[in-house]
């Protein structure tokens, strides 16, 4: 990965001397498109717990998987480019999208540990449906010894499952202290999933996403 890529104005403080410790947020997803549901999370992270920049990292291609209903890496690297080009704190990784193999969140966020050193606090930032199934995979003891996490609340998703959880991952003795942090965004009830099946129905997508992602759908016919 290009570290170039990553320069903002607190990589410049940073090698000024006018700051140290780096706070950045990780937002990992299919963005298979990508909508206003991840942006407005994004931004909500990066007020709430005064982040640096939050990094969007589509997942790569699922084996065999890419066809109608998932646009390639590469589609989806684009639009998530296209959507985040006029925020200067947000910006597009290429980690997972030129990942040979299945892409597991454990290998991302050791690299990216490894890129920003032992002093910045990396926090992972999913809604409310997505932190379970994350907290629910193996190697969760490492990643929660590696970043904290955000969990944004999403309407139709219940974080009351979390609970659970939590108390039997966070009590080990190298995960301690406050792990999981609940974050309301404002609730907006918009999905991927409805996205693509507007398109495939010739329904309206526009006011669910950026424009420039909507013109780049429909200029590659994805999803239709
Ligand atoms: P799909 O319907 O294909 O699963 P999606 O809308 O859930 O797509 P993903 O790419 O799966 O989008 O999600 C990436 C991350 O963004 C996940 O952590 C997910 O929980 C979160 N997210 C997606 N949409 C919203 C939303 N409307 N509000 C809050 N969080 C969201
Ligand atoms: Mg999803």
């Amino acid at each position: 990965m290009n570290d170039k890529d990553y320069t903002t104005d607190t990589e410049k403080d940073i090698k000024k001397g006018r700051r140290t410790i780096q706070r950045i947020g990780i937002m990992g997803g299919t963005f298979n498109p990508i909508h206003f549901g991840h942006l407005v999370t994004a931004q909500e992270a990066l007020g709430q717990f005064n982040l640096d920049k939050v990094i969007f990292i589509p997942t790569g291609d699922p084996p065999h998987k890419v066809g109608k209903d998932i646009a390639s890496s590469e589609d989806r690297y684009l639009m998530t480019v296209i959507a985040t080009a006029s925020d200067k704190n947000f910006l597009v990784s290429r980690i997972e999208t030129d990942r040979k193999g299945k892409s597991y969140t454990i290998d991302t966020v050791r690299e990216l540990r490894k890129i920003y050193g032992t002093d910045a606090t990396l926090y992972f930032i999913t809604g409310a449906d997505a932190i379970l199934e994350i907290l629910a995979w193996k190697n969760t003891e490492e990643i929660v010894s590696l970043c904290k996490f955000i969990a944004a609340t999403r309407p139709g998703y219940n974080l009351s499952r979390m609970k659970g959880l939590e108390k039997k991952l966070f009590n080990s003795k190298n995960n301690k202290g406050e792990k999981i942090f609940v974050m309301e965004v404002p609730a907006l009830a918009i999905s991927s999933t409805d996205i693509r099946n507007r398109v495939k129905n010739n329904r309206p997508i526009s006011y669910l996403l950026p424009g420039g992602v909507r013109s780049y759908i429909l200029k590659h016919g994805l999803y239709g």
